[in-house]
């Protein structure tokens, strides 16, 4: 693998209405480790915005526009502290903000392909964001989709998402005590599909249904997508630097 996209939702970034620094830490760890050691490019897909602004400042965030005003003021600090984990280990940051629309227009997503290669050549960790002050209600906080393209624009070989959930289950493991995790998944139905979304936290908007969405995006491309959890990060060292699959459910 060469290029690896890791996409980490606002379930673990955020705890409490705070960051949740040592799951940053952790998260920081494992990409220097793919990218020091095993020499793979990443670009992270990072949330946590709007709970990174909530700690400056207590605004509804059940209002559409407090909800980006809070992106605006929490993603310097979200970017920040990124920048400042990653230099330990040698890391620059760079951050680009998207909208999934930029993805439709050529010449804007040209540009940014030729930012993006210029930046993994010199070994840059870009990290990407929905540009959420222009983003509209239907898709912000979808950073799932966004990943997905992402992945299928710049070209990397795979796409992970990193959850509070060690993979994909059967039924919604919160719900069903009997729920069993699928470990490989070739198709996803219409039905899946169109579920009403069930997030798990309040800062949380895309639930499963948009991770599914994105994968079916993806195994429509060939690309396959690889879920597990970004608090307990075993599944994702053993599958993403050591190679194999224990837990966490591929799509493919
Ligand atoms: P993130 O902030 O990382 O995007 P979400 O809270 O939006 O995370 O989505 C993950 C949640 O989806 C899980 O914690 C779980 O409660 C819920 N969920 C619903 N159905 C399923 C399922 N079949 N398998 C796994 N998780 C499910």
């Amino acid at each position: 693998m060469k290029r690896l996209v890791i996409k980490v939702g606002t379930a673990v970034l955020t705890q409490d209405g705070e960051l949740a620094y040592e799951r940053m830490q952790n998260l920081v760890k494992l990409i220097a480790t793919l990218k020091n050691e095993k020499n793979i490019d990443v670009i992270l897909v990072s949330s946590g915005a709007v709970g990174a602004g909530y700690t400056s400042l207590k605004l509804d965030k059940s209002v559409l526009a407090n909800k980006q005003t809070l992106a605006a003021i929490g993603q310097p600090k979200l970017m920040k502290t990124y920048q400042e984990m990653f230099e330990e280990f040698g890391i620059t940051v760079a951050q680009m903000l998207f909208i999934a629309d930029d993805f439709d227009s050529r010449k804007r997503s040209k540009n940014a392909k030729n930012v993006m290669e210029i930046l993994l050549k010199n070994k840059v960790l870009p990290i990407i964001n929905e540009n959420d002050v222009i983003s509209t209600e239907e898709l912000i906080g979808d950073n799932d989709q966004l990943a997905a393209y992402v992945t299928h624009y710049f070209k990397a070989d795979m796409l992970s998402i990193l959850t509070d959930i060690d993979g994909y289950y059967n039924k919604n493991p919160r719900e069903f005590n009997d729920a069993k995790i699928l470990k490989v998944v070739n198709e996803i139905s219409e039905e899946e599909l169109n579920k009403k979304p069930t997030a798990n936290s309040k800062f949380a908007t895309g639930g499963i249904v948009t991770k599914l969405k994105a994968a079916d995006f993806l195994m429509q491309k060939n690309i396959p997508m690889y879920l597990t959890s970004g608090f307990d990060l075993k599944n994702a060292y053993e599958f993403l630097v050591d190679n194999i699959h224990i837990s966490g459910t591929i799509f493919k």
